[in-house]
């Protein structure tokens, strides 16, 4: 059974998650401030933590600063905010993904089975498909739908292996930049879109319709199996 830690403090809508994720078998905590949030945390007694970045003590993001400084549980943002700029911020923190708010329950579930799966698999498949192609992680070779090698320089190769490391998961890109040049310095998006495209032209099926490299626009990237 999945324990969903729920770090709300709107209680119609941590009322309505707990009852929501209760019928459908997971096991619900909750908290209703920060404070709260991290002693319960640090009990550790959840495998999952879906947190509101707007709390009335401290905010989501001390929130994400402090569990991370000694856990990698998986963390959910429900973000009420409509720019990126926080997400993104809460993403380079630490957390593993979000949701804007209002969300359907559906959407939120799938986000909850993606981020404890990738957290019970953490050494991850190491032969991963990417539409017909098939990546190679240990051997480090991509092969097309025809049986034939695909071509990928360093950086394109380091670049999908982060992103296919990380199924369904959004990497902003100031995260890929930092790995591709070694430090947070590079921060030209243009760098990124031009590698993702060669990517795609590589391995994508339709690669002006993008299927598996997704852009997530003014945020990052997802590689969605
Ligand atoms: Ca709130």
């Amino acid at each position: 059974m999945t324990r969903v830690l729920i770090v709300e403090d709107e209680r119609p809508l941590r009322r309505a998650l707990a009852m929501n994720l209760t019928a459908r078998g997971y096991e619900v905590i909750e908290a209703d401030t920060g404070t709260a949030a991290l002693s319960a945390a640090a009990n550790g007694e959840h495998d999952v933590i879906l947190l509101d970045l707007g709390l009335p003590d401290l905010s989501g993001m001390d929130v994400i600063r402090a569990v991370r400084a000694y856990a990698s549980t998986p963390i959910i943002v429900l973000s009420a905010r409509t720019g990126s700029s926080d997400k993104v911020a809460a993403l380079d923190l630490g957390a593993d993904d979000y949701v804007s708010k209002p969300f359907s329950i559906e959407e939120l579930l799938a986000r909850l089975r993606a981020a404890t799966r990738r957290a019970t698999s953490l050494d991850g498949p190491r032969v991963v498909q990417v539409g017909t192609a098939s990546i190679d992680l240990d051997a480090k070779t991509a092969t097309g739908d025809d049986g034939e090698h695909v071509h990928l320089t360093p950086t394109e190769w380091h670049l999908l292996e982060v992103l296919v490391r990380h199924p369904g998961k959004l990497v902003t890109g100031r995260a890929l930049l930092t790995e591709l040049r070694g430090g947070p310095d590079h921060t030209d998006p243009s760098y990124l879109r031009i590698y993702v495209a060669q990517l795609r032209r590589k391995l994508e099926p339709q690669p002006s319709r993008p299927r598996h490299l997704i852009t997530e626009s003014g945020m990052g990237y997802r590689f969605q199996p």
